[in-house]
């Protein structure tokens, strides 16, 4: 996977942790990673359509469409039972965030990157990928530093920012990923009545 799209998670608590729920509207939320793995590749080529299409539509007003969504779907969706994206994906670090990281737990920094960390693939200084997956600081689906964690995770997967429609590769790759993305974008298909 690209390390453009490598991204972050946050850990989002509701009450919520059951398999599906609808709310008032009818909305199905699909939280099943397999049934959302399988529908990603069933439907690979319905979704670049779609980003197509989302390309031709007035940006700022997908935007708006998208966060109402986005908070949507949080009711419905407890991270601390999914933690995909601290499995699937490769952690990302800054370098002050390390510097952070290993004054407050202690640690030897030069140790904690020789041992755990790796470059991206251009080879960019100013960050530093976890070299294995799942997350090392992820037990029993929760973070361990969460305080502590990079702001890439805390930004995971993105849909509270603008220009959603610059991006839609990027959730595209997420969409397989993360039910939050994979909710979002099916609910923006039926929102556009493309499907
Ligand atoms: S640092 Fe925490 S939030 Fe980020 S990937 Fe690791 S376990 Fe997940
Ligand atoms: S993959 Fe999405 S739903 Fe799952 S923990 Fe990460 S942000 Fe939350």
């Amino acid at each position: 996977m690209s390390n453009i799209f490598i991204k972050q998670r946050l850990f989002r608590q509701t009450a919520v942790g059951c398999k599906l729920k609808n709310d008032k509207r009818d909305m199905k939320i699909e939280l099943d990673l397999n049934i959302i793995k399988r529908n990603a590749k069933i439907r690979e080529d319905e979704n670049f359509r779609f980003r197509s299409y989302l390309k031709g539509q007035d940006s700022k007003k997908i935007d708006q469409i998208v966060h109402k969504l986005y908070e949507s779907v949080l009711n419905h969706i407890d991270c601390t039972e999914c933690a995909n994206c601290c499995i699937e994906l490769e952690t990302c670090f800054q370098i002050d965030e390390i510097d952070r990281l290993t004054k407050s737990l202690n640690i030897n920094k030069e140790e904690f990157i020789n041992q755990s960390t790796k470059l991206d693939e251009f080879g960019d200084k100013d960050k530093l990928f976890l070299n294995s997956k799942p997350c090392q600081f992820l037990k029993d689906k929760k973070c361990t530093i969460y305080p502590l964690r990079p702001e890439e995770c805390n930004s995971y997967p993105y849909l509270h920012k603008d220009n959603f429609t610059t991006r839609l590769i990027g959730v595209i790759e997420n969409y397989e990923i993360c039910p939050i993305v994979y909710n979002v974008y099916e609910l923006l298909k039926r929102r556009m009545n493309y499907k």
